[in-house]
């Protein structure tokens, strides 16, 4: 039986146990290792920031899902991967396997900009469930006696959505709460204009992006780069200098500490078409732990953002990959990954479809309205029903 490891419990990690299994049932014991006991659904934790979603309603115990379909989970974190002798390596084990899937995810780089953070830093940030809850928690304080809001992406960044999200969310609700009159918004982004998105933009997003932030009156600051954060002020590189009360700033990604060693010079993973690794033939990598170059230089450095969708559909092809490997059939051909992805605007939402992810697209679609936030909403209910029974190759 063929002995395959995943390293990440979440969207690349779950994805590919689930369809390894199915795919293979008996013929391969499968054994997922995460550093944290649950699943969380990523998209949400804007809506945690907000106060719109409680941790509870976002979050399902890993070995409650895995275990009933034959898959073993350790909660631990991997401390190292020994790729020469096929061995993930954490505190207190050494686990060897046949078949190696990285999908842990990134490590969050608040150190490439002083007093970038929430820890040991001053600005807020919503990627890790913790962050967004102490968002939250700052929110509300914030909200006693508001004040300036700076809300946007420092240079190097690669996922941006959360920042857009986080600005069209804080407008709602101030408006909502009849504040907005005593908030001036900025958005700061090292994108090269808003709508950019780290794809080059998508159809007219650069246009629909600069209405929007007109209507919503959040001034833009765009090409930017934030030469450092201290305690009430956003500092930028060309001398402007902007008081916040709440900042919130996407940090940039690099590759996790264990697995580091096997990537980039930012602990990427390289792989081919089948997701597998350039070098280790054994080793197979999805989601925001691969490389994905940059689809052109921008003047300040942005990198591309890989989304649920896109990991989703890399996790089910390596895990066809490795399918085929172990039954002797060839490897199979592979499609280049595309992205479905709804940004939340708070009152709305904007529905954006790009065939592939990089342009020149074959479909590129970028829609808004109140109908796509109701979708989102529907979506986070309808994948965590299908994540929590293990039916991945469900839509
Ligand atoms: C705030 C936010 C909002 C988003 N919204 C959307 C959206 O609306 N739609 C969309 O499609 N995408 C969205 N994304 C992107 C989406 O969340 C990611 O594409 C997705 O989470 C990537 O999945 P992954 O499995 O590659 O990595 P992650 O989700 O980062 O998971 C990595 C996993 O590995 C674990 N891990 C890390 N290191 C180790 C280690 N050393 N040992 C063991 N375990 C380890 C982590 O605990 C985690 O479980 C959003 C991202 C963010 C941050």
């Amino acid at each position: 039986m063929a002995k395959i490891v995943i390293i990440g419990g979440s969207f690349g990690g779950l994805t590919a146990a689930f369809e390894l299994k199915r795919l293979l049932g008996n013929k391969a014991d499968v054994t997922l290792l995460c550093d944290v006991d649950q699943f969380v659904f990523v998209p949400s934790l804007p809506w945690i920031s907000m106060g719109w979603r409680k941790p509870e309603d976002i979050t399902l115990p890993l070995e409650k899902i895995l275990t009933p379909k034959g898959i073993k989970f350790i909660h631990e974190e991997a401390t190292g991967v020994d790729a020469d002798k096929s061995k993930v390596i954490t505190k207190t084990q050494e686990i060897p396997y046949d078949y190696l899937v990285i999908a842990s995810g990134p490590a969050l780089g608040f150190s490439s900009v002083p007093g970038l953070g929430p820890e040991g830093g001053y600005t807020e940030c919503i990627f890790t469930l913790e962050q967004a809850i102490k968002t939250n928690k700052s929110w509300n304080k914030f909200l006693e006696k508001p004040g300036p809001v700076v809300i946007g992406a420092v240079q190097g960044v690669s996922c941006f959505g959360p920042a857009y999200e986080y600005a069209f969310e804080v407008d709602t609700e101030l408006r909502k709460r009849k504040l907005r009159h005593k908030v001036p918004m900025t958005f700061v982004t090292s994108e090269p204009y808003i709508g950019h998105f780290g794809i080059g933009g998508l159809r007219t997003s650069r246009r629909m992006m600069e209405d929007e932030f007109a209507d919503r009156e959040i001034k833009v600051i765009a090409n930017q780069t934030v030469e450092e954060f201290v305690p009430d002020e956003v500092r930028l590189k060309d001398g402007i200098k902007l008081p916040f009360k709440i900042a919130m700033f996407a940090p940039p990604m690099a590759g996790v500490k264990a697995v580091f060693h096997l990537g980039n010079p930012k602990g990427f993973i390289p792989v081919d078409a089948n997701y597998r690794h350039k070098n280790y033939k054994n080793i197979f990598s999805v989601g925001v732990a691969i490389v994905i170059a940059p689809p052109e230089q921008t003047p300040v450095p942005t990198g591309v953002p890989k989304t649920g969708f896109m990991t989703e559909h890399m996790a089910k092809d390596a895990a066809k990959s490795i399918a085929a490997d172990i039954l002797g059939k060839p490897s199979p051909e592979t499609e280049p990954v595309g992205a479905l992805c709804i940004m939340d605007m708070g009152n709305k939402a904007a529905l954006m479809k790009a065939y592939p992810v990089l342009p020149p697209r074959r479909v590129a679609e970028l829609k808004v309205g109140i109908n796509y936030k109701w979708a989102k909403q529907a979506f986070e209910k309808y994948y965590l029903w299908k994540i929590k029974r293990g039916l991945t190759q469900l839509p």
